[in-house]
């Protein structure tokens, strides 16, 4: 193995994207995945019943336009016999936001429009600051269920090799009240860190968290970091995050993805440690429950068991954000 530290990690390196884009690559997709043939809509639905999303976006969304809001998300995850959302936003706090949205789900449900509920959460980016105050205010409220470190424009959490006291501060807080963490790579706040490497900037965190023991899911790591990298991220009580992006091709922001690289993830550190989440809705994506559902069949046609499903959709997230199994 080389120097884990310095790889430079490629979403798809050269060769490989001269392949994927080889006019065969159906032939040899089906021919290598024999289960793409076999897989009959609605497949997916009963690995949704009790599935839990750690990482939507929908509109009100400070960042970008989106192609739902919280409400007709939750509305159609809990017909879908989700169990619970949450939802993230870059630079406001969707914990009142996810309260407001579970009362109107609780009224569809009580005047019997909807016929099940699903629980829906939110959480606090750590944005323009790393007051604790921020933290410790919402934690009257049942909905807060993450803390997003390291959004775009996020403050930095490490400083010259080290996690800040502050920060310090929010994560043991976390552990202490149940609250998850998800860590996203430094580089979504060039701006503010400088130049630092995201593996670099990101391992001290991920230090501090696992010995201090909060619950933390990594954002999407296959976008930024090798397969020998995150394995080394994802330490203590961290799950990889394997996301639509880059898992899927999002035309917005990654028109060619591999999915071996999905598959060759999830074998590697076993699904026991894999936590699979949405984080798309952008207008030049499909909908929430439309990746999820998308997902679930590409990890069912890479050969993945409904067992395997479980633990990345329902068993790991309820562990996350602290819901009984
Ligand atoms: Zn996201």
């Amino acid at each position: 193995m080389s120097d884990v530290r310095t790889e430079k990690p490629r979403l798809i390196a050269d060769e490989r994207l001269r392949e994927l884009a080889r006019d065969d690559w159906p032939m040899r997709f089906r021919a290598r995945y024999p289960r793409v043939g076999e897989l009959e809509a609605g497949i997916e639905n009963d690995c949704l019943l009790e599935a839990i999303d750690v990482h939507v976006h929908a509109e009100p969304c400070s960042l970008a336009a989106r192609n739902q809001d919280y409400t007709q998300l939750a509305i159609e995850a809990a017909r879908a016999g989700m169990r619970a959302l949450v939802k993230k936003d870059h630079h406001y706090s969707t914990v009142p936001e996810a309260q407001a949205v579970q009362r109107h789900i609780d009224h569809l449900v009580d005047s019997g429009l909807l016929a099940r509920r699903v629980e829906v959460y939110g959480g606090v980016p750590l944005s323009f600051s790393l007051d604790s105050a921020q933290i410790t205010q919402s934690l009257r409220f049942s909905s807060f269920k993450m803390i997003w470190c390291n959004p775009i424009d996020g403050e930095p959490l490490v400083r010259d090799g080290k996690v800040r006291p502050e920060a310090e501060r929010i994560i043991a807080l976390a552990r202490e009240h149940g609250v998850a963490l998800t860590l996203g790579v430094p580089g979504h706040s060039r701006k503010k860190y400088g130049g630092i490497d995201d593996y670099d900037g990101l391992m001290p965190l991920v230090e501090r968290v696992a010995a201090l023991g909060a619950a933390a899911v990594l954002d999407h790591p296959l976008s930024s970091f090798t397969i020998d990298q995150i394995e080394r991220l994802a330490v203590g009580g961290i799950y990889a995050g394997l996301f639509c992006y880059p898992s899927l091709p999002s035309v917005i922001k990654a028109p060619v993805v591999d999915p071996e690289r999905t598959r060759e993830l999830v074998n590697r550190l076993g699904p026991q440690r894999c936590i699979v989440a949405s984080d798309v809705g952008m207008l030049l994506e499909p909908t929430a429950l439309e990746a999820f559902r998308l997902m679930i069949r590409l990890l069912l046609a890479l050969g993945f068991g409904k067992e395997d499903l479980a633990l990345m959709l329902k068993t790991n997230p309820a562990k996350l954000i602290g819901l009984k199994p």
